[in-house]
């Protein structure tokens, strides 16, 4: 049986060893103690221990590499998604392993996460950090290229409570399109301020952790999930 450490145990290892960011699998572990929804998600070492982890997860699913030189995954040819059966898995996996080889050289790599593939849904962004004045700070906004071109995103302190978070939503442009827009269903705000609660939480009770990037959050109709979660320590 799988032994799973609390948050204490990972961070301490994780300075131990020098590292600057827990790595994606541990950051995941944290999100558990603080009830935050992500992916189902396993780590694999070797390619036999991936198949068993997509099987046992049951397609889609998405295949990640798990590497301290890789840190915009997809950059590095190091995501693939839509992953729907053992066959196209295997091929997935020798791709993936190609690719970031071409595009980023032979850096070491830990592993890879195989983790179900979420349905279509809005994408947003939670994120955090620790400001030298206001301390813990917890930020919303919108996901993929929105944020960068529009800087959609609003701040508050942490922690906050649920109306606070709710009222953080619909500060952002993100808030017209969960509203739900050309007949797509309204996302599930309430589990999207329970996630943005939870965040804030997770900063103000680990001073270890200096900045946080849930980045992409589901925001689905029925629930709030993290796909990709970077925890910088
Ligand atoms: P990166 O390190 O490049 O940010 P991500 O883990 O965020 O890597 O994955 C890149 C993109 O792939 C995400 O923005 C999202 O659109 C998609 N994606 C990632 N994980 C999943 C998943 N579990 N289900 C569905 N889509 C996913
Ligand atoms: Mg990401």
């Amino acid at each position: 049986m799988e032994v799973k450490m609390g948050y204490r145990e990972i961070i301490k290892s994780a300075i131990d060893a020098g590292r600057e960011v827990l790595p994606e699998h541990e950051a995941y572990q944290i999100c558990e103690e603080f009830g935050i929804v992500y992916s189902p998600t396993r780590f694999a070492t070797t390619r036999d221990e991936a198949v068993e982890a997509a099987e046992s997860l049951g397609y889609p699913v998405v295949l990640k590499v798990v590497s301290q030189a890789v840190v915009h995954k997809s950059d590095a040819g190091g995501v693939i998604v839509g992953i729907a059966s053992q066959t196209e898995f295997k091929e997935a996996y020798d791709l993936l392993f190609a690719t970031v080889k071409k595009k980023v050289g032979d850096v070491a790599i830990d592993g890879v996460l195989v983790q179900k593939a979420m349905p279509k849904a809005a994408e947003v962004v939670v994120g955090g950090l620790k400001d030298d004045l206001f301390g813990p700070v917890v930020m919303f906004g919108s996901g993929g290229i929105l944020v960068e071109i529009f800087k959609d995103v609003s701040f508050r302190l942490a922690p906050l409570d649920r109306d606070e978070a709710m009222r953080q939503i619909k500060e952002t442009k993100a808030y017209e399109i969960l509203k739900g827009v050309r007949g797509a269903p309204p996302s599930d705000l309430d589990a999207l301020a329970d996630l943005i609660v939870n965040a804030a939480e997770l900063l103000s009770a680990i001073p270890e952790i200096k900045e946080l990037d849930f980045n992409p959050v589901f925001a689905a109709s029925d629930g709030a999930v993290v796909v990709d979660a970077r925890m910088v320590i």
